[in-house]
C-alpha cells in the first residue's frame, strides 16, 4: 500500500467544495462545513458544506419558481431530451474525472467507478432522455359522449435522498426519470459521498439545465436530510438508504404535507443452491463476486448463502479457495478487486457483526479480521462464515460488509421457509438445473426480483425494488418513470 497515491491525484483533480442552489456555487447559509475523509488513508480531501433547513429552504424556492415557469417542466419532452443529451455528452467527456472522485470519496476501486458506477449512471440518464418523447398518454374508452384523457404530470418538486454505496449509480436511477418527466430536483448526497454530486450539479450547468432544475445540497441526514423530508413544498422523497432512515420519511411526510415518498431500502439476499445446480465453479465465482464487491456494501449482496446439504462440502472449498482473489488492495490500482470499507464507523460496524456471529456459534472459515491498519485505512478480509442458523444476527441484520453466511438445507421446503424468513424482500438468486423448480422458488420467493442460474440478473429495462421492509416503489424501467409523474383525468362532455 503506497500512502503517497492519494496526495499525487490530488495534484490533478479539482475537489468540488460548494453546493448548487439557484443555479450558483454556493457555501451553506451557516458558513458550516465537515470533513470529506477518504477511507483509502485517511486524508481529509476537502471542507463539504453542511447545509440545513435554510439551505433547503433556498433550494425549495429556486426549484418552485422554475417549476412554476415551467421552462423544464412544461417543456416539449423533445426538448428535455436535447438538454439532458448535452449533460450526458459533458458527463461523458469528464468521466474519468468523476470515476476518479467517487474512489477517492468511498474507496470504490477504480477499474469498477471506471467500468461499472460512471458508465452505468451516464447509460441510465440517457435511457430515460432517450424514452422521454416516446411515451404517449392515454384515451380512456368512454362512450360517444365524451372525450377522456389520462395525462402524466410532473409531480413538482421531487427531493432525492442517497446512500453512500454507489453514489452517482443510485442518483442516477433517480434522477433520470424524474428529470426527463420534468420535475425540478434537489439531489441531497450522504453526508460520506457529496463529490460527484457536487460535480454532476456543475455539470448540470454546463448543460443548460435551467437554474434551478437540479440542485446539490450536502449535509447530514438530520438536518439537511430530515429538512427535505418535512418540507411543506417538496412533493416527493425518493430514498435509497437503510430501512430505519426510510421509515423516517414515512413518518417526514405524514406529519408533513403527505408528500408521495418511494423508498429502496435494505435487503439480505437468499442465494439458494440446489444439489442439482449445473455449474459449481460458476456458482462459487458469483457467490464470492455478489458478496464481496464493492466491499460488500451492495444492498443485493448474496450475503445468505442457503445451499442443499449435499453440495455444502465442494460448494464451501471452492468459495474459500476465491478469498484470496478478493483480499483488499489499495482501490487506486486498476488490479485492485476488494478496496477499504467507506468509513470507520462502517468498519467498526462490521468487525462488531463479525463478533456477533463469532459468539452466537458460527465457524469462522475464512477471514475475519481488520488488515492494512498501517496505512490509515479502513479495511477488512473477505469474511465466510459456516454453519450459520438463519435465526442468528448474523443471517438477519444487514451487515453491510465483506461477510458471508452460509446456511444448510435438506428439500425444497426448508429452502423456501429460510429464504422467506427475512423482514426484507429485495432480492434472490436460485441455482437448479430443474426449470418446474425454477419456477416454483421464483414464485414462491417473497422478493422484488428473483433471479434463476445467475446470482444478480437485471437491467435498465427491468424494476427494481423491494417487498416487505426492503422498500415501496421501484427504480428502473418506465415503471420508474411513472413514480415520478401524477396523473390528471381531463374529462369531456360533448354536446
Ligand atoms: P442511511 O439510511 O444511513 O442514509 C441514506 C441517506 O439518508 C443519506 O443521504 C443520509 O444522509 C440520509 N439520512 C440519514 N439519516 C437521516 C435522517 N434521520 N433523516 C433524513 N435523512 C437521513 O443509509 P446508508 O448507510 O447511506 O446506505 C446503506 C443502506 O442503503 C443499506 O441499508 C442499503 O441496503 C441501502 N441501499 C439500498 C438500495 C436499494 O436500491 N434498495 C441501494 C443501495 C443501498
Amino acid at each position: 500500500m503506497n500512502a503517497p497515491v492519494v496526495p499525487e491525484t490530488l495534484k490533478t483533480i479539482r475537489i468540488p467544495n460548494k453546493v448548487i442552489i439557484g443555479g450558483e456555487a454556493v457555501s451553506a447559509a451557516s458558513g458550516k462545513t465537515f470533513d470529506c475523509i477518504s477511507p483509502i488513508d485517511g486524508t481529509v480531501l476537502a471542507q463539504i458544506p453542511s447545509c440545513d433547513a435554510e439551505d433547503v429552504d433556498r433550494a425549495v424556492k429556486a426549484a418552485r419558481a422554475v417549476f412554476e415557469g415551467g421552462a423544464w417542466s412544461m417543456a416539449a419532452p423533445r426538448k428535455r431530451k436535447a438538454v439532458l443529451k448535452k449533460f450526458i455528452q459533458l458527463l461523458q467527456d469528464n468521466a474519468e474525472e468523476l470515476a476518479m472522485l467517487e474512489t477517492l470519496d468511498v474507496g470504490k476501486p477504480i477499474a469498477n467507478s471506471r467500468a461499472v458506477d460512471i458508465p452505468g449512471s451516464i447509460s441510465c440518464i440517457e435511457w430515460y432522455a432517450e424514452a422521454v418523447d416516446k411515451v404517449y398518454d392515454e384515451l380512456a374508452p368512454t362512450g360517444p359522449k365524451a372525450v377522456a384523457m389520462i395525462t402524466r404530470e410532473p409531480l413538482g418538486i421531487v427531493g432525492l435522498v442517497v446512500p453512500w454505496n454507489y453514489p452517482l449509480l443510485m442518483a442516477a436511477w433517480k434522477l433520470g426519470p424524474a428529470l426527463a418527466a420534468g420535475n425540478s430536483v434537489i439531489l441531497k448526497p450522504a453526508e460520506q459521498s457529496p463529490l460527484t454530486a457536487m460535480r454532476i450539479g456543475e455539470i448540470a450547468l454546463e448543460a443548460g439545465l435551467p437554474a434551478g432544475v437540479l440542485q446539490v445540497l450536502t449535509g447530514f441526514g438530520e438536518t439537511a436530510g430530515q429538512a427535505l423530508g418535512r418540507h411543506m413544498d417538496v412533493d416527493m422523497i425518493a430514498f435509497t438508504g437503510s430501512t430505519e432512515v426510510g421509515k423516517y420519511f414515512l413518518k417526514y411526510a405524514g406529519e408533513s404535507n403527505m408528500k408521495h415518498v418511494s423508498l429502496e431500502c435494505g435487503g439480505k439476499k437468499p442465494n439458494v443452491v440446489f444439489g442439482d445446480a449445473i455449474d459449481l465453479d460458476v456458482i462459487a465465482k458469483q457467490t464470492a463476486a455478489d458478496v464481496f464487491y464493492n466491499s460488500g456494501q451492495t444492498c443485493t449482496a448474496a450475503t445468505r448463502l442457503i445451499v442443499q446439504e449435499d453440495m455444502h462440502d465442494a460448494l464451501m472449498e471452492k468459495i474459500k479457495a476465491l478469498g484470496d482473489s478478493w483480499q483488499p488492495g489499495n482501490p487506486l490500482d486498476e488490479k485492485t478487486a476488494m478496496g477499504p470499507m467507506v468509513d470507520k464507523t462502517q468498519m467498526e460496524r462490521v468487525l462488531d457483526y463479525i463478533d456477533i456471529g463469532r459468539n452466537e456459534g458460527a465457524d469462522i472459515a475464512l477471514g475475519g479480521k481488520r488488515v492494512m491498519e498501517e496505512t490509515g485505512g479502513v479495511y477488512i478480509q473477505p469474511t465466510v462464515f459456516d454453519r450459520v442458523d438463519n435465526k442468528m444476527r448474523i443471517a438477519q441484520e444487514e451487515i453491510f460488509g465483506p461477510v458471508l453466511s452460509t446456511i444448510t438445507f435438506k428439500d425444497e421446503d426448508e429452502a423456501i421457509r429460510i429464504a422467506n424468513d427475512s423482514m426484507y424482500g429485495l432480492a434472490a438468486a436460485v441455482w437448479t438445473r430443474d426449470i418446474n423448480k425454477a419456477h416454483r422458488l421464483a414464485r414462491a420467493i417473497k422478493c422484488g426480483v428473483v433471479s434463476v442460474n445467475d446470482v444478480d440478473g437485471g437491467d435498465i429495462t427491468t424494476p427494481f425494488g423491494g417487498y416487505k421492509q426492503s422498500g415501496i416503489g421501484r427504480d428502473k424501467s418506465l415503471h420508474a418513470y411513472d413514480k415520478y409523474t401524477q396523473l390528471k383525468t381531463t374529462w369531456i362532455t360533448l354536446s
